[in-house]
């Protein structure tokens, strides 16, 4: 089933546009091609799925959408934080699509790193050749031995050594592993000059993959697959101090940058996800017939439509206004984590309901609902778990109400 996309009153022409000529690739180039694309069907009697990769890369670069997040002087289609916000759960309605628009995590995160605090070096040497699809990348944050709830217990130390760093430490889940000609790689850094507060001591260094010293010792299993989820060991890798990103000491900001943006875009995706969950499921119950007349007329079912709406509309316009109000330049810190620890949550439920709709078919590779139930239980760790968004948001609270503030909800 196409997806059902029209202009939004509330929103400027730009934006309508955008979503509307993004539902048409993905309705008519994506949606169709779907199990070709990943290797779940033959090609039959169409095209093959290399036909369909080079048709879709001509309509989305004529669309002018390919890497919607990027200004255009760097290969991208220059959209708004907002526009691109509102750009992903169109996207999202194929858990595939978005790779064809050339925004893939981690890549599109190092991306906006790097045209942020990039020099023009770096971004000649990094940045391009990124966007263009000739460089692959990985961002390496996260420790086995330490809480990744608190990124200041990182250990991975960067020592200056003339006009080298010298890096040593143990990361674990660096997506991309495999495949990243570079990391992007958060180091406490030991510098005599730098700042010795507990922030200013972390600084993000770009580690090409293929320097001596950088081991890949194993792809993790995720949900039991082999995973490109890399346990990464660096071991005396010595780069040029060239490669440091941002000032020594921005690092800590540079995360918090690309976190926040990114779990806006996350959860946008997850409306998208959910959005296609909810059509599956309700096509399903029209169709369907058990025990002498079909889902759609049994109460049990219609309470999961119904539940599964209020979930979606809960979850997107708790996503707007979020990202209105970081558009607006407000500080949309406990939005962020709101809508962190609910949307996840509430794809996680439309998704069960879908499964339990479509009986054993749901849990089969023929439907996404596996894909999609395993996207949403790991979203409500990854990012930041539940329990770090949830105390954030009581401690700004907290503090507005011991300022003699209320909270203000609009
Ligand atoms: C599929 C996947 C991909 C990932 N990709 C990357 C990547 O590319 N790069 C990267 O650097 N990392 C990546 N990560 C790691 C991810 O960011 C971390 O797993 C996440 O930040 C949580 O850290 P942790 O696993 O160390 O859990 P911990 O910090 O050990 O937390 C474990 C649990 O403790 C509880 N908890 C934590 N803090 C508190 C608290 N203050 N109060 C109460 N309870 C608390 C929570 O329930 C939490 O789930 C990825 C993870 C996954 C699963």
């Amino acid at each position: 089933m196409p997806m059902n996309v029209t202009p939004v009153p509330a929103l400027g022409e730009r934006i309508n546009h955008i979503r509307l000529l993004t539902a048409r690739i993905v309705n008519e180039e994506i949606l169709p091609f779907e199990r070709l694309l990943t290797g779940r069907a033959d090609q039959g009697s169409g095209p093959s799925a290399e036909e369909v990769r080079q048709r879709l890369r001509v309509r989305v670069t004529e669309a002018g959408l390919w890497a919607p997040h990027l200004p255009p002087e760097y290969g991208g289609a220059g959209l708004s934080f907002l526009e691109h916000a509102y750009m992903n759960e169109i996207l999202a309605y194929s858990p595939i699509a978005a790779r064809f628009f050339g925004v893939v995590a981690p890549n599109s995160g190092n991306q906006q790193i790097l045209l942020r605090y990039g020099t023009a070096e770096q971004k000649r040497r990094w940045l391009v050749p990124l966007t263009e699809g000739r460089l692959e990348s990985g961002f390496s944050m996260t420790e086995p031995e330490v809480a990744g709830s608190d990124p200041r217990a990182i250990r991975t130390t960067a020592r200056r050594e003339g006009d080298f760093w010298v890096i040593n430490g143990h990361k674990w889940f660096t997506s991309n592993g495999k495949r990243a000609d570079f990391l992007i790689v958060m180091c406490r850094t030991e510098d005599a000059g730098g700042p010795s507060e507990r922030n200013g001591r972390m600084t993000q260094i770009i580690v090409p993959t293929d320097t001596p010293g950088v081991k890949i010792v194993r792809g993790i299993e995720v949900w039991g697959r082999e995973s490109d989820h890399c346990e990464i060991l660096y071991e005396d890798v010595r780069v040029p101090v060239e490669n440091q990103l941002g000032g020594v000491g921005s690092g800590h900001e540079a995360a918090q940058v690309r976190l926040g943006a990114g779990r806006v875009y996350h959860c946008m995706n997850a409306v998208g996800h959910m959005w296609r969950a909810f059509d599956l499921m309700v096509e399903r119950t029209t169709l369907r017939e058990v025990h002498g007349g079909l889902l759609e007329t049994r109460q049990f079912v219609q309470g999961f439509i119904a539940d599964s709406y209020i979930d979606i509309q809960a979850a997107r316009l708790m996503t707007i206004a979020c990202a209105e109000k970081m558009d607006a330049g407000g500080d949309a810190r406990t939005e962020i984590s709101a809508i962190k620890v609910f949307v996840p949550a509430a794809f996680e439920r439309v998704v069960d309901r879908a499964i339990q709709v479509w009986g054993a078919a749901g849990v089969s590779g023929d439907l996404p609902f596996w894909a999609m139930a395993q996207g949403a239980r790991t979203l409500r760790l990854a990012d930041g778990p539940d329990e770090v968004h949830r105390i954030l948001i009581a401690k700004n609270v907290l503090a507005g109400a011991h300022a003699g503030q209320g909270w203000n909800f609009g």
